[in-house]
């Protein structure tokens, strides 16, 4: 058994807690957010190891080693493997740049590797208590829905997630609607950004302290050990037997969770040559790596990559805290990190919508890979970094590009752009028969409240 890893808040006001604490509670009490106090490492021997095993078996030895504290191994066992039930699929593109496919599960996007995996270790710990919880969530699509399929019959958990009227697509919607069970969806007449601030205020209401709630965004840390997981798999999958080369991947990024589950692989010894971190049209974060200067983008700008678009991406101050700094939660920098190690580590670039569009077509026509929004965001920052780092397109580098959605849930798009209707996973095919249930409300705080004190 290793050592148990203590998580301690990002803020560096509130006492390190273990991952059980971390997990169900969300947003550490000082606002911050829950960071490992060491990374616990895998050997070069583990990881070549790693190179015969199935996705479920490589998570099950990552998880042990943050969890082995406080899971019995057979009981994670049992999680990863319902957690991870569907395909990775990773495809050779030209040379040694592959594209990785993070849609094969029941949402058909990324979030569901980390949903799955959350709302497990969740019913785990709240039954050995016989606690319940209730999971607030606001959503703009993709977390929503990948929250609602995750937790879905779940014991001990129910789920109430608010989602604005008229920003999210019809098949998001039904993702999240069709269910029933333990799962409640509120439709606000409103804007995302309106979501998510009545859920933060029922959080901080006195009069609901009785409720026992917590959050699944991704500033819970129990979405980013799975995120790491996925950058270990690759590894293990690509990497020559016996050698110890490099790694790069580009990873199109929003609120950079999925970057620190990058970050984490890499502390745990993946030897990760360069991560290409690719944003949309909101740059903030290509500016800081440019110049040092750190300014939020309010409003968001709209892309066509619409999960990316953040103007402050939450897991800034975990980015910041790897490189040795501290940055509050209103992106404030309290301490500045190693801006030079960060600058070898990643190289961020920007990519608007006309790129994004041209990187649809072109991917298509020169190689027959068929990307959606987000990943051709990642694909086309790949590309700017082999101008910029003309050492990384060399043929014999290794290169992954993660994929984050499945084309499918962009119909529009990709039909405007190549002339042709990506065909639906299966996981999706019979949503449209099934019945939604929810319920409307006014952008209205009261309201909420309301339907909180009268169901739960
Ligand atoms: C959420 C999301 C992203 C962004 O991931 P972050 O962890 O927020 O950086 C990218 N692509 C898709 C399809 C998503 O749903």
């Amino acid at each position: 058994m290793s050592e148990p890893v203590q998580y301690y808040s990002t803020n560096l006001k509130t006492e390190k807690l273990n991952f059980r604490d971390a997990l169900l509670t969300g947003q550490a009490p000082d606002r911050g957010l829950f960071m490992p106090s060491k990374i616990p490492v895998l050997s070069r021997e583990e990881l070549r190891e790693m190179s015969k095993m199935q996705y479920y078996e490589i998570a099950h030895i990552v998880g042990q080693k943050f969890l082995s504290a406080e899971i019995p191994s057979s009981e994670l066992l049992n999680i990863v493997q319902d957690a991870y039930n569907f395909h990775v699929p990773i495809e050779r593109v030209y040379n040694r740049n592959y594209v990785m496919r993070l849609d094969q599960g029941p949402t058909a996007s990324f979030k569901d590797f980390a949903a799955r995996m959350m709302g497990y270790l969740m019913q785990y710990f709240l039954s050995l208590e016989n606690r319940e919880l209730l999971i607030l969530t606001a959503t703009s699509g993709d977390t929503g829905s990948a929250i609602a399929n995750a937790f879905y019959g779940l014991d001990n958990i129910k789920v109430a997630i608010l989602y604005p009227k008229e920003e999210v697509t019809e098949r998001q919607r039904k993702q999240m609607t069709t269910l029933d069970k333990n799962i409640r969806v509120i439709s606000v007449k409103g804007k995302f950004d309106d979501c998510q601030a009545m859920v933060k205020k029922a959080f901080a209401d006195k009069n609901l302290s009785s409720l026992p709630m917590s959050s699944a965004n991704s500033i819970n840390i129990g979405r980013l050990i799975p995120q790491s997981i996925y950058y270990i798999y690759a590894y293990a999958m690509l990497a020559g037997e016996n050698s110890d080369e490099g790694i790069l991947f580009s990873v199109p990024s929003g609120n950079f969770g999925d970057l620190m589950g990058g970050l984490i692989a890499k502390g745990m010894g993946v030897p990760v040559r360069r991560f290409v971190v690719a944003t949309n049209e909101n740059d903030e974060v290509p500016v800081y790596w440019q110049t040092g200067q750190y300014r939020t983008i309010v409003p968001s700008r709209n892309c066509i990559s619409s999960a990316m678009n953040v103007g402050h991406p939450s897991n800034m101050a975990r980015v910041v805290a790897m490189y040795g700094g501290v940055m509050d939660e209103k992106g404030v920098i309290h301490k500045e990190p190693d801006l030079k190690r960060m600058r070898e580590d990643m190289y961020a670039v920007s990519v608007s919508d006309k790129e994004t569009r041209e990187t649809i077509r072109k991917a298509w026509d020169s190689h027959q890979l068929l990307l959606e929004p987000h990943g051709a965001v990642g694909w086309r920052g790949l590309h700017k970094n082999f101008d910029f780092h003309h050492e990384d397109a060399l043929p014999q580098q290794l290169n992954v590009c993660l994929e984050t959605a499945h084309p499918a849930k962009f119909p529009g798009e990709i039909k405007e752009i190549l002339g042709i209707d990506p065909e639906l996973p299966e996981s999706l095919h019979d949503l449209d028969g099934r019945e939604e249930t929810f319920y409307t409300i006014n952008n209205d705080y009261s309201e909420f409240k309301q339907y909180l004190t009268d169901n739960y």
